[in-house]
Parts: structure tokens; C-alpha cells; sequence
């Protein structure tokens, strides 16, 4: 296993447009109140002077796959109906967990202490659109090199959705991606400490299928109807 390696990742622009699906508000029939607008541009600046985006990555390697299984070095593996049909023929699997820091809980946890609720939700949402952005462009950068080097890669995928139920495997995860390096740790219920952060993984190889442009979504028996298919 390579040393884990660690990204500042830019600032990604975010859209009130984004902010507003991530608090599930539908405004396609009418436009949203002035004092809305205001007060979300207000809590939009706000996040953008609290994210600070980082990732890290690890490369782990591929020993076998099983029946909803995916065997990896140092005994370890991956339990899920959907990793050894997508990444069964992978080399290696790239771990990555990317965060936009502690700054933005602590400033909603200050909001909803002092009964500012709107705030917290809106700052939440903002949250959840840089988290997303911030993973796309981590996403994006990874395939890159992989390509440049002529390897292929799978989509994305992560404990924590329908076809990989259990979070259990966050702990292989972090086992490999020392994650406490970055501020990240597991809570008792294998969730990411701070919240807003996500663990993906994604096989890496010569002779991987083409899904062509497909998603995990699109493996998944909730498909794009639920809410965490806008946040990754
Ligand atoms: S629809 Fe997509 S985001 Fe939602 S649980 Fe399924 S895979 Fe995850």
C-alpha cells in the first residue's frame, strides 16, 4: 500500500440554485421571498469563508472477489452485491475521504444554540453543496491521472447506500486512509466526524467494463429519488 496522500482542494463556487435543492425547496412556480434571497446570500458568504476542502486518497490493492465480496491486501475486504460486479476485475481499489472541515458544524451548532434555526438550515445546505462540489472536483482530479495513465476507473461508490447497506466498511476505509490526519474520524455508528464529509472508493485497472456514464444511482434500488444522490 502507497502512504496516503493529502489535497487541499479550491474553494468550488456554489449556486443559490444548489443551495436551495439541497434544503429540498422547489421554486420552479414561484420565486422565493426578497428577505429569503437576502438572507441566504448572506449565509452563502458566510460558508464560503468557513469551508476548507480537503481529501485523502490511498491506493489498496485487489487480492480476490467472492460472492458479494471484494478482497483486498492485508486480509482486509468490502462486502457489497455491487463492488465485485463493478470492480471484480480492478487492480486496485482508491480509497478517499474529502471534508469541508470543522469550521461550518460549529458555526451551525452556534446558530441553533442561539435558537437561529433558518440560519442553521440554510448554512446546512450550503454545507451540503460545497461537500459535493468539493468531492466532484476531488473525483474529477483522481480519474484524470488514472486516465493520463491509461488505466481505467469505475464510478464512485461508498458504504452507506442502498447496495452497500452496511457501514461497517468505513472502518476499512479509515483503517487504510488514516483519515485522523485530516481532522476525520468515525463516530460509534461508522458515520464521518465532522458530518460533512464523505468516503468514497473506486476500482482502478486495465480491463474494467464500461458503464458509460452510468452512476451508482443507477444500480440502486432507491434511484435519483433520494436526497443523497444530490450530495454525491
Ligand atoms: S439513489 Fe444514489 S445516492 Fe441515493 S442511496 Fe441510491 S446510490 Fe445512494
Amino acid at each position: 500500500m502507497k502512504e496516503p496522500v493529502i489535497w487541499d482542494i479550491p474553494i468550488p463556487e456554489i449556486t443559490l440554485d444548489e443551495v436551495f435543492q439541497a434544503e429540498g425547496a422547489d421554486y420552479s412556480q414561484r420565486l422565493p421571498h426578497p428577505r429569503i434571497l437576502k438572507s441566504h446570500h448572506q449565509i452563502m458568504e458566510e460558508a464560503a469563508s468557513l469551508v476548507r476542502p480537503t481529501a485523502i486518497w490511498v491506493e489498496v490493492g485487489v487480492t480476490s472477489t467472492g460472492v458479494g465480496e471484494l478482497f483486498l491486501e492485508d486480509g482486509y475486504k468490502f462486502t457489497s452485491n455491487l463492488l465485485p460486479k463493478v470492480a471484480g476485475t480492478a487492480e486496485k481499489m482508491l480509497l478517499i475521504s474529502i471534508t469541508i472541515g470543522t469550521a461550518i458544524d460549529d458555526r451551525m451548532e452556534e446558530y441553533k444554540k442561539a435558537g437561529k434555526m433558518s440560519e442553521a438550515f440554510a448554512l446546512d445546505a450550503c454545507a451540503t453543496a460545497y461537500v459535493a462540489k468539493a468531492s466532484t472536483t476531488a473525483m474529477s482530479r483522481v480519474e484524470d491521472a488514472y486516465h493520463l495513465e491509461g488505466m481505467k476507473t469505475t464510478f464512485p461508490m461508498g458504504p452507506g447506500h442502498s447496495y452497500w447497506k452496511g457501514l461497517e466498511d468505513m472502518q476499512v476505509i479509515f483503517h487504510f486512509l488514516r483519515a485522523e490526519r485530516i481532522g476525520l474520524h468515525l463516530n460509534d455508528s461508522n458515520l464521518i466526524i465532522p458530518r460533512k464529509s464523505v468516503a468514497m472508493v473506486m476500482g482502478v485497472g486495465h480491463d474494467l467494463s464500461d458503464y458509460k456514464g452510468k452512476t451508482h444511482c443507477n444500480f440502486c434500488n432507491l434511484q435519483t429519488t433520494c436526497p443523497l444522490s444530490q450530495a454525491v
